[in-house]
C-alpha cells in the first residue's frame, strides 16, 4: 500500500470514529459458524478453550467463546474445531479469520520517528510492511488476522476490528 494514502487513510479512519460504534469486537474463533452460536448454550466442557495451547480462546458463562489477542494470536492449529462436540464449527481447515488488523499511526512508534519493529520481528506471513525503518503498514492481502502483533506492541495501536464495520 501506498504510504501517503495508507497515511490519510487512517487519519480519515480516526477523525470518523470508525469501527468504534459498537464496543470492542471480539473475534470469532476460526471456522466458528455463527449462526451455530446457540449450540454452546448446552456445552459444560468448553473444550475449545481447554484445548487452545495459545491460551487466547475466552468463553464466559454459556456464551460463545471468542479469541483475545493481548497477549498471544492464533495458530490456525485447529484444536478447537476438532475439540467441539456441539456441531459449532465447519469441516474444513481455516488458515485466515474475518477481520481487519491495523496500526494506529498516530500511536505507532515507528511512525513517529522511534526505530520499533516489535510487530514485523512476530508475523510470520510477513505482512507488515516498512519504508525504510518507518512508517509500517499491514498488507491486508497478507495479514490472516492472526493477532499475534497486538500483544507485541509497546505502544498499544494495533486493533483488530471487524471487516463489516466498513
Ligand atoms: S486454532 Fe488453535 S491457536 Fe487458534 S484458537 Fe483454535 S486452538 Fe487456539
Ligand atoms: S500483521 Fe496480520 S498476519 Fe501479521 S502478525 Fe499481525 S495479525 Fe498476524
Ligand atoms: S510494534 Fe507497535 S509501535 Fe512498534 S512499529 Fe509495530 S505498530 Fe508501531
Amino acid at each position: 500500500m501506498d504510504s501517503r494514502r495508507g497515511f490519510f487513510a487512517s487519519l480519515a479512519s480516526l477523525a470518523v470514529g470508525k469501527g468504534k460504534e459498537k464496543g470492542p469486537f471480539h473475534p470469532l474463533l476460526p471456522g466458528f459458524i455463527a449462526e451455530n452460536s446457540q449450540n454452546c448454550l448446552t456445552c459444560e466442557t468448553s473444550a475449545c478453550k481447554n484445548i487452545c495451547e495459545e491460551g487466547i480462546v475466552v468463553r464466559e458463562g454459556t456464551a460463545s467463546p471468542y479469541l483475545d489477542f493481548s497477549r498471544k494470536g492464533c495458530t490456525f492449529c485447529g484444536e478447537c474445531s476438532a475439540a467441539c462436540e456441539q456441531n459449532c464449527f465447519i469441516a474444513e481447515p481455516v488458515k485466515t479469520l474475518s477481520a481487519r488488523v491495523e496500526i494506529g499511526i498516530l500511536s505507532c512508534l515507528a511512525w513517529n520517528k522511534t526505530i520499533c519493529r516489535s510487530c514485523a520481528d512476530v508475523c510470520n506471513d510477513k505482512a507488515i510492511q516498512f519504508t525504510g525503518l518507518f512508517n509500517p503498514e499491514i498488507d491486508p492481502e497478507a495479514c490472516t488476522a492472526c493477532g499475534f502483533c497486538i500483544g507485541v506492541c509497546p505502544a498499544y495501536t494495533i486493533t483488530v476490528t471487524s471487516k463489516d464495520t466498513r
